[in-house]
């Protein structure tokens, strides 16, 4: 994504939100002020002068090009009125720990529960932005297991359970980011694309003896290894990644009732990202205009790992 400037305007509560996005007008004139911040743009020759028609399409009035605010998006071909997905979205992003698909079936009125489980796997397909910036500084990275009776050999080696890479960014002794991947296996050809992808180069790498990262040596990282002693177990070696794998075992054990699909691991971890991420964010109407700029300007991604679609995970406390 172009990086450009666009001035944070949101609603910093629900009843500013209430007040601001009571009807479809409001909510496409906020699509519009996120897509394009200084005016219309056309994507194809750069004139800035539109027709707006009834089927709410702006066409450039030079070359003529049809533009929607909604093509590609998540809200793109929806019946539903773009009020109903601006609320699905604030409640999803303010609350602390998400909305779960029966939930927002109720307040939302929604036919069917097989419909708000949808809409909840579009707004996760907009966590992850494109180009975002990579974590920097000294980061710890580990493997966990995400489902599975009993800790295992690394790999992935029982059914019902997943391996996941976390890497977190140390500011002096706080967490700061992290960031979480489904890898097919523990070794160094699935985590150094993984630390490669997610890490600035020249930051400290800080893992276990494992040798899945002894490739790093070679590499534009400091690497910074730590053993685990009698008096050290992993947990007080590595304490940012496995306070992070704690919490996510926890709200997997919570929100998920111990059971899932494996192949929507990912998806879950990029929610859950997206949320550690802005733990501290002082306006929770600050996430909604995030997700909102993200909707209108990348592509929804899609994570769903179809490799793992016959996996189902099962998650112990
Ligand atoms: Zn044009």
């Amino acid at each position: 994504m172009k990086p450009f400037y666009i001035p944070e305007d949101f609603p910093v509560n629900e009843v500013e939100f209430d007040k601001r996005f009571y009807d479809e007008n409001a909510c496409y004139d906020y699509l519009f002020q996120n897509r394009w911040p200084d005016g219309f743009v056309c994507t194809k020759c750069g004139h800035t002068e539109y027709w707006f028609t009834s089927r709410k399409l702006f066409i450039c009035t030079n070359c003529q090009f049809n533009h929607s605010l909604t093509a590609g998006t998540i809200f793109h071909g929806t019946r539903k009125k773009l009020t109903l997905w601006f609320k699905a979205l604030w409640w999803f992003t303010t609350r602390k720990t998400g909305i779960n698909a029966l939930t927002l079936k109720a307040l939302l009125g929604l036919g069917s529960y097989n419909t708000a489980w949808k809409w909840l796997h579009k707004l996760r397909s907009c966590m992850i932005r494109d180009g975002r910036e990579k974590l920097s500084g000294q980061i710890e990275v580990d493997e966990i297991y995400i489902g599975g009776q009993h800790s295992g050999k690394r790999g992935r080696g029982a059914e019902h359970k997943l391996a996941v890479v976390v890497a977190a960014e140390k500011n002096e002794k706080k967490l700061g980011r992290i960031r979480l991947q489904v890898v097919r296996n523990c070794s160094g050809d699935e985590l150094l694309p993984f630390i490669k992808a997610n890490v600035e180069s020249g930051s400290t790498v800080v893992t276990d003896g494992w040798k899945g990262y002894s490739k790093l040596e070679k590499t534009c990282y400091k690497h910074q290894q730590v053993f685990q002693t009698k008096a050290k177990n992993k947990e007080s070696v590595l304490p940012g990644v496995h306070m992070v794998a704690s919490l996510i075992k926890r709200l997997f054990f919570g929100t998920y009732h111990g059971r899932m699909d494996g192949c929507y691991l990912q998806c879950y971890l990029d929610e859950y990202t997206f949320r550690f991420n802005r733990r501290n964010t002082k306006y929770v109407g600050k996430r909604f205009f995030r997700i909102v700029q993200q909707t209108v300007n990348t592509l929804p991604f899609n994570r769903k790992n179809n490799i793992l679609n016959n996996i189902s995970l099962l998650v112990t406390s």
